[in-house]
């Protein structure tokens, strides 16, 4: 396994391995591999000669009083479960690798940013279409892989390559979950033990959420007071949103009907955490 830190030996590396024919799978992520990202390893493994994962804390996409200073970081640990999952190359750049002293062009979301955290973390999606813009152009991969768990970011990002015909096809794969329920995610780490017994409840109110729909609920305005008045009941937690729109549209549907997702983003001590169901009507 090849662990490549300069953008212009990376994009060599991939234009070698595109010349001899090979298809390239790519995983970004952030590091401190878990489960979920090893879903995502697996399934570009299967489909494609090479796999490409960066991992990249990408400045741009955190607002100046989120966690980028404290975000877990532990590359001895991810080269490991990369190499297990069988990654052949991974990209891991600086900041300074990256952007340099300044940028003269970013790139900026229009649509499918004013719901959900794109509301909540204002320019979030702006740094995320950035930096995977030049990853796509870095990596040229013919697939690359998104968490569901990030589905606002995958609804996006398909905009995005829609939208600039990047050559690259993005593949959404399931949310990854404990035992008990809880989405997999880098930061569960930060959870207190109260928090972490109380927070398998989030998945627990979007499956009573489905269930009330599934016996005939049809109002959005409803889903969601179930959905407040649970996690109100059931944790300790700071509800930040619970929203339902149409997906990938993200677009408000009072009558419910058709794809829709149901998502929360719901602040513990010192982790805020998110997840969300996707369901046709
Ligand atoms: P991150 O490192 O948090 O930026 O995540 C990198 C990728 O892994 C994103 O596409 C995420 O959506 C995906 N991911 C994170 N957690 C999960 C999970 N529990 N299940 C599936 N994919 C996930």
């Amino acid at each position: 396994m090849n662990i490549i830190t300069n953008a212009s030996d990376m994009q060599k590396t991939m234009q070698k391995y595109k010349s001899e024919g090979k298809s390239i799978g790519f995983v970004p992520t952030m590091g401190y591999l878990h489960e979920g990202h090893k879903s995502l390893l697996q399934e570009a493994r299967k489909r494609h000669d090479i796999v490409a994962l960066s991992i990249f804390v990408n400045p741009l996409q955190f607002g100046p009083n989120e966690d980028f200073d404290t975000y877990p970081r532990d590359l001895k640990r991810d080269e490991t479960i990369a190499s297990e999952m069988g990654v052949d190359v991974i990209f891991y750049p600086t900041v300074q690798e990256m952007y340099g002293e300044e940028l003269t062009v970013s790139v900026k979301v229009t649509n499918r940013t004013d719901a959900l955290c794109g509301r909540k973390r204002p320019g979030h999606f702006d740094g995320v279409a950035t930096v995977l813009t030049k990853l796509f152009n870095i990596v040229l991969p013919d697939e690359a892989f998104f968490g569901l768990k990030d589905a606002q970011q995958v609804a996006i990002v398909q905009g995005m390559v829609e939208d600039f015909n990047f050559p690259v096809k993005i593949v959404p794969v399931t949310t990854v979950r404990e035992e008990d329920g809880l989405a997999k995610s880098s930061r569960n780490v930060y959870l207190l033990e109260e928090e972490r017994k109380q927070a398998p409840q989030l998945y627990q109110s979007l499956l009573l959420a489905k269930e009330s729909i599934e016996e005939g609920v049809t109002n959005s305005s409803s889903v969601v007071s179930l959905i407040e008045s649970h996690i109100k009941e059931t944790t300790n937690g700071i509800i930040d949103y619970v929203e339902v729109y149409s997906y990938p549209q993200l677009k408000t549907v009072e009558q419910l009907s058709g794809k829709i997702i149901i998502a929360l983003a719901v602040k513990f001590s010192k982790a805020r955490l998110i997840d969300n169901i996707i369901f046709e009507i």
